[in-house]
């Protein structure tokens, strides 16, 4: 962790030459919210962000803020969510839940194509801090899998639990597989099943207590996608700047990293695929934060 963070500023340093899109480039809206700065993730010793549940965060200044999106991709509601993105320049980052990813392929590649960042948040978002290692093992790879087979370029080893309900055998294991965990510093309450009004409301109070973080959004919920534009221009006016994280060295190291799995685990993960274990066919559990 002390390391990870070592490595953060280390990056955020060498990023000095990465271009971000500035709302200069927003041809369509000159006075756009755009990308303050692209920050990259070192991942391979498997640093936890977000003071919600964990010691650090991410290396923001004051005003700086990560967006982030958990739960889809949902076939009209991300969509929105992208539009209103597209629209101010700006990007994000979206923890997909496997069974989505499998059923909507074609929105999650528009979220890919658009240029955000894609990480993963299990096969089928289950409570992952009450399960065996085993089955909980298996959600995180097979989500990552799938959500990799759904687009045509490598995801994040970005990682967050479903609702947030980590283990601490969980988090060693991310650890040792050199997945970034993503907990949150604002949430949103989108869950919670309050309008975007209250939504934006609720975030901008939080933002202006902390003065930046983590934000937690589901692009699944139709009170989100309606919030997201509104949102996007109280940002601009209250002067926060977005920040785009992206992995570091290690992009692209999900799909190799399964061949670097231990033979037992791997061989776990396997047996339970083929034998085809409930939460294969679970449902996507109810949103929680
Ligand atoms: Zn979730």
């Amino acid at each position: 962790m002390r390391n990870g963070v070592a490595s953060l500023s280390v990056c955020a340093l060498a990023l000095m030459s990465v271009t971000p899109a500035s709302a200069s480039d927003c041809m369509n809206n000159p006075d756009a919210l755009g990308v303050s700065r692209v920050l990259e993730i070192d991942t391979s010793d498997g640093p936890r962000f977000g003071k919600l549940q964990y010691k650090k965060t991410l290396d923001l200044q004051p005003k700086e803020i990560v967006l982030t999106f958990d739960d889809g991709p949902h076939p009209k509601n991300t969509q929105r969510v992208l539009e209103a993105l597209k629209k101010e320049c700006v990007k994000a980052t979206f923890f997909p839940v496997g069974t989505m990813a499998q059923n909507y392929p074609e929105v999650l590649q528009g979220v890919a194509d658009d240029g955000h960042t894609i990480g993963a948040h299990s096969w089928s978002h289950p409570n992952i801090g009450r399960m065996s290692k085993a089955r909980a093992t298996n959600q995180i790879e097979r989500g990552f899998r799938t959500i990799n087979a759904a687009v045509d370029q490598q995801i994040a080893p970005f990682f967050r639990f479903p609702g947030l309900n980590d283990s601490h055998i969980m988090k060693a294991y991310a650890t040792r597989r050199g997945y970034a965990i993503f907990s949150t510093d604002v949430s949103s309450d989108d869950w919670r099943g309050i309008g975007p009004h209250t939504i934006i409301k609720r975030t901008m109070s939080r933002l202006n207590q902390k003065q930046g973080g983590i934000i937690l959004f589901h692009d699944t919920k139709f009170a989100t996608a309606a919030a997201v534009p509104a949102f996007l221009r109280a940002l601009k006016k209250g002067g926060y700047k977005i920040v785009h994280i992206v992995p570091a060295n290690n992009y692209g190291s999900v799909k190799s990293a399964t061949a670097k799995t231990g033979g037992a685990e791997q061989a776990t993960i396997a047996k339970l695929e083929t034998a085809g274990k409930p939460e294969a066919d679970a449902s996507v559990a109810p949103v929680k934060r």
